[in-house]
């Protein structure tokens, strides 16, 4: 099957992302959030992003120009009708994205796929919401999409092979390198990554160290580009507090047990970069450490 229209449904961070280089890639997209000024937004953080893209020499005025002008906000569902493929990028949380995806499915032609960008919730379970859980499958981008070169793939028990046929075509058309991942809680990455953050949590939860010292002895002592507690900040505390409580259900484990400081912090609304301030304070020009 060609894909040429994609729908994208949240304009946050990762449906921004996925709008970009989808409309890079030259494929016409329709954005949907939950108000027209979200999804309007989320056209903004393209435009900014694609515009530093351009000053840094990675896309022309030309490419820019072509892909915004492939971008376009719709109010509802009913305006994807004609995409061939619909990706789901909205908050994480189950319920929010069964309602979505049973509202949207009505408004769809029989042969459009549909896939999740969901960081853990099971495939196979998100597919049972919809009409085609043949034509459903995962389709994980990495934060933040235009630079992050990998995207897992996940079957749902019932997706077909046209379906996985069709959506892997389309991540190597995107310039992306896809990766298998079973439908298990959280797939591959997030199974590895979510628990170190999590444990980096817990350290400073118990002491061991200060958001300071944390991320220098993982970026130093690991080599990581970005220390763990910086990187929670940049996913978003709320999402990286759900993958650990979809871990912790799904596997029964209590080696998943999502740390306490980070639920409180979740509920503070200290949800990292995007609300101003998680494990650092993004008030000024640097990121100050708040504990
Ligand atoms: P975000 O909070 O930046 O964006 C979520 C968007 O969904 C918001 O714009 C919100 O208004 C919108 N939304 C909420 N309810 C909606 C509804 N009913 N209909 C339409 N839109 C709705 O979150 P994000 O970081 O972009 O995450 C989106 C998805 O991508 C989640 O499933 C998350 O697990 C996954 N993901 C996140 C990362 C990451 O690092 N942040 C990485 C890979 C995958």
């Amino acid at each position: 099957m060609e894909i040429r229209s994609i729908g994208v449904i949240g304009a946050g961070q990762m449906g921004s992302g996925i709008a970009h280089v989808c409309a890079l890639a030259g494929y016409d997209i329709l954005i949907v959030d939950m108000s027209r000024a979200l999804a309007e937004a989320g056209v903004e953080v393209v435009r900014s992003n694609m515009e530093r893209q351009r000053r840094r020499g990675v896309i022309d005025q030309d490419q820019m120009d072509a892909a915004l002008g492939r971008i376009a906000v719709v109010d509802s569902y009913a305006g994807l009708a004609d995409c061939d493929c619909v990706i789901e990028a909205a908050i994480e949380n189950e319920k929010v994205k069964k309602e979505i995806l049973a509202e949207l499915t009505s408004s769809l032609k029989a042969d459009a796929i549909i896939c999740t960008n969901t960081s853990s919730i099971p495939i196979t379970r998100l597919a049972a919401a919809t009409d085609r859980p043949e034509k459903f499958m995962g389709m994980h981008f990495m934060n933040p999409v235009p630079m992050m070169n990998l995207v897992e793939l996940i079957r749902g028990l019932a997706t077909d092979g046209e379906t996985f046929d069709t959506i892997r075509a389309l991540t190597l058309e995107l310039g992306k390198v896809p990766a298998n991942a079973e439908d298990f809680p959280a797939f591959i990455v997030n199974r590895i990554l979510l628990p170190m953050i999590n444990e980096a949590v817990y350290a400073l939860y118990e002491g061991v160290g200060t958001v300071d010292s944390i991320d220098t002895a993982m970026r130093l002592g690991a080599n990581h580009p970005m220390g763990p507690l910086e990187l929670a900040d940049f996913i978003g505390l709320d999402v990286c507090y759900s993958v650990m409580q979809v871990l912790y259900d799904g596997l029964a484990d209590t080696k998943y047990r999502p740390c306490p400081l980070l639920a409180k912090y979740v509920e503070a609304g200290w949800l990292g970069r995007k609300s101003g301030r998680g494990f650092y304070d993004y008030s000024g020009e640097t990121p100050v450490p708040t504990r």
